[in-house]
């Protein structure tokens, strides 16, 4: 069967924040691929089309898709992209009504029936490595598909779940992702060594905590399932052997999860002399000097951390269970080990007010060893107990919209926090920024990153910020013209990513 698996533009409506994540994060749909490569295996012929590398409209998107007469589409989407691959499906079923549209991933995972609109003909909860293969070979045998578990489909008017599917629990057994469906060599991200080309891999699916701002539980992954070191190494001698791509993005929740087997995969890459860079995200109780030293010397350019906020209080609310000594600690020594370390921070979480904002803003501004700090809004993804909090009004939080859309980090916010409305918290992000970037020791790193156009685009905000706060306390509420961005603060760590697309 001929099968389209498409990655729709997201980047286009956001200004200037679209440069950045367009310059710093386009990334590989390694889902797709993933998902391209079980197809192929199973002797379908398979396209990807990424319109946000090729940066296509939803109708110029739809219509290159719909040119290659697939008879089926797939979508894969979290929550805040929801809409776009929905703008993508429904120019489909306006053009060619006979071609099957079906769609995936968390967001569909958590609402289940509620993402089942008229544009989609099926959908896919949880994994879908098995549950895709046993559906198309009931739909190319004409037979009924109801038996599938873990589906949705509209009979008599209903949607009906079929119940939960099984998940893959060799991981071994999948193929390496059909890389050679996505436009390789154009992925790049910005880091301290240059823009290097990249792709993303995966070691480990899982992760055992429940912070309230995850879905992990709600998602079932707290199951943790992983690769074998030697497989995962295959993969990356595959990538350097074939497209002469070096660095790589591990896209586990918690790289060093398990050390050991890290260790393992570093141990295999100076065996096989693969002379490559990676980086991935951890949590900063997870690491020490020896593992940090033995991962740098095998190529490990960056770590992210999510430090979140310096509140005790709302630490524990939150349930990192991470110290926050551990963060200024694990800085360091990545600092020491000349290995970047990105901290991403949340402002408006449950129990915020403006003090603990401001505790947490002092700390950034006064802890040299932290060089690099994202500040986000932080956001009530369904199926998260955050999300739960907001819309029960606990710790002060108030959900305010239902639109996913508007379900970003970044310049707007869907929750007031103890009285701070979502204007108040997009000024405080705003704020928060200004303080972050001024430090001027904070300013080779951005200039490394974001090159010379992306550095003084993030200095005029800067600057534009400190101008309309030095007007606002001259005159009240005047603002300054406004750059052409709908953008609030910007950040340095990843955005819109596959892994967390969540911008
Ligand atoms: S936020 Fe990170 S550490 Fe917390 S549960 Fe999710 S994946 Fe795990």
């Amino acid at each position: 069967m001929r099968i389209g698996l498409l990655y729709p533009e997201w980047t286009g409506a956001y200004g200037i924040m679209g440069y950045f994540a367009r310059r710093n994060s386009t990334w590989p749909p390694l889902n797709l691929a993933l998902i391209g490569a079980i197809l192929e295996k199973c002797g379908h012929d398979v396209f990807i089309i990424d319109g946000q590398y090729e940066g296509l409209s939803p109708e110029k998107l739809a219509a290159k898709a719909v040119a290659k007469n697939p008879r089926l589409i797939g979508f894969t989407a979290t929550s805040p992209f929801f809409g776009h691959q929905r703008l993508v499906a429904e120019e489909i079923k306006r053009i060619a009504p006979n071609i099957i549209t079906v769609v995936g991933g968390p967001h569909v995972s958590i609402v289940k029936q509620e993402a089942l609109l008229n544009c989609f003909d099926y959908g896919f909860v949880g994994e879908v490595e098995k549950t895709l293969q046993q559906f198309l070979q009931e739909l190319e045998g004409g037979r009924d598909v109801s038996h599938i578990k873990g589906l949705l489909f509209k009979r008599d008017g209903q949607v009906i779940f079929t119940g939960d599917p099984q998940w893959e629990e060799d991981l071994d057994s999948l193929p390496f992702p059909a890389r050679h469906l996505l436009p390789m060599g154009g992925y790049r991200l910005g880091t301290l060594q240059g823009r290097l080309s990249f792709t993303s891999i995966q070691m480990t699916r899982g992760c055992p905590w429940k912070c309230i701002f995850c879905a992990s539980e709600n998602l079932n992954t707290t199951l943790v399932r992983r690769r074998s070191a030697e497989k995962v190494v295959a993969e990356i001698e595959h990538v350097v052997d074939t497209w002469g791509i070096r660095h790589f993005y591990f896209v586990d929740d918690v790289l060093t999860l398990h050390e050991e087997h890290i260790l393992e995969v570093c141990d295999l890459i100076e065996q096989k002399k693969l002379r490559i860079t990676f980086e991935g995200s951890t949590r900063a109780n997870l690491i020490n000097e020896a593992s940090v030293k033995r991962m740098a010397e095998c190529g490990l350019i960056r770590l992210s951390f999510g430090l979140e906020t310096v509140d005790t209080e709302m630490r524990k609310t939150m349930k990192k269970k991470v110290p926050l000594q551990h963060y200024v600690t694990a800085n360091k020594l990545l600092n020491d080990y000349n290995v970047e370390a990105l901290n991403s921070v949340m402002i408006g979480l449950p129990g915020e007010t403006r003090e603990t904002i401001k505790k947490t803003l002092d700390f950034l501004a006064n802890t040299r060893e932290v060089k690099q700090a994202n500040l986000a809004i932080a956001v009530p993804y369904p199926g998260t107990e955050l999300h739960h909090m907001a819309a029960t009004g606990e710790h002060g939080i108030k959900l305010l919209s239902d639109d996913f859309s508007k379900y970003r980090r970044y310049g707007t916010a869907v929750t007031e926090v103890n009285g701070l409305t979502p204007k108040d918290l997009v000024e405080l992000q705003n704020e928060g920024f200004v303080r972050i970037y001024s430090a001027p020791w904070r300013w080779r790193p951005m200039f490394g990153k974001h090159g010379v156009i992306g550095a003084l685009l993030m200095l005029l905000r800067v600057g534009r910020l400190v101008v309309q706060k030095a007007v606002r306390r001259a005159f009240g509420d005047w603002q300054p013209p406004r750059l052409a961005t709908n953008a609030g603060s910007l950040p340095a760590g990843h955005l819109g990513s596959p892994k967390s697309p969540n911008f």
